[in-house]
């Protein structure tokens, strides 16, 4: 049952937390009334789930940004270059999804160093966000992004796809009710979430519906 109170929680303290730790992004501060949503995507790439999601945001011509585990990609350059061929941001979700409170700062770095390594050997392309395991950031991983030119990246809308009871619906309406020009949602690319291409697109058919678009960081 307290399962139900995640999303909420994980919603409403990051309001809180934002005005704490300002060196990390939250959400992304909107012209007058613009209507952009920042979708992520962590845990990926998948053999499962990052296909059926790429297709998805095609259909409604939207970008976003995938935050890959190091390990995964560079098992599967062909797919991280698809994510970065169809011009989503790729970035770093540490080598092998460490919880980041549990590593010591030296294993931690190593582990966002290659990760960083192996990104942009694949894409070309230059890291320029980090997501942290679990939401768990650690003052070194924020001292690490400063001097690296990655930002930490957390959310304001998390509608907990990654939950055994999350659904379609669940989803759908979590993001809804608390989305807001400029936010950052966090979904999963993830085999431990299941309905996410579904929800997904659910979501970007009523936004898209209503001028929303959807960008990468
Ligand atoms: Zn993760």
């Amino acid at each position: 049952m307290l399962q139900r109170f995640v999303p909420y929680a994980a919603t409403y303290l990051p309001r809180l937390l934002g005005g704490l730790f300002p060196d990390l992004l939250w959400r992304r501060e909107p012209e007058a009334n613009e209507r952009t949503l920042y979708l992520t995507f962590d845990d990926g790439p998948t053999a499962a789930m990052t296909d059926p999601i790429l297709r998805v945001l095609d259909r409604f011509d939207a970008r976003a940004t995938c935050f890959l585990v190091g390990a995964q990609a560079e098992g599967d350059p062909e797919r991280v270059r698809r994510i970065a061929d169809a011009g989503h941001t790729v970035g770093n979700h540490t080598f092998t999804h460490p919880d980041p409170w549990r590593t010591s700062d030296e294993a931690l770095i190593r582990e966002l160093e290659r990760t960083t390594d192996v990104l942009q050997s694949i894409t070309g392309q230059s890291v320029r966000h980090l997501r942290p395991p679990y939401g768990r950031f650690t003052r070194a991983m924020r001292r690490w992004g400063r001097r690296r030119g990655q930002r930490v990246v957390m959310w304001d809308v998390m509608p907990g796809d990654f939950l055994g009871m999350a659904t379609q619906a669940s989803v759908k309406r979590h993001v809804l009710r608390f989305a807001r020009g400029g936010s950052v949602v966090v979904l999963h690319d993830n085999p431990i979430a299941p309905m996410t291409p579904a929800a997904l697109e659910t979501v970007l058919r009523h936004f898209s519906k209503r001028g929303w678009r959807f960008a990468g960081l």
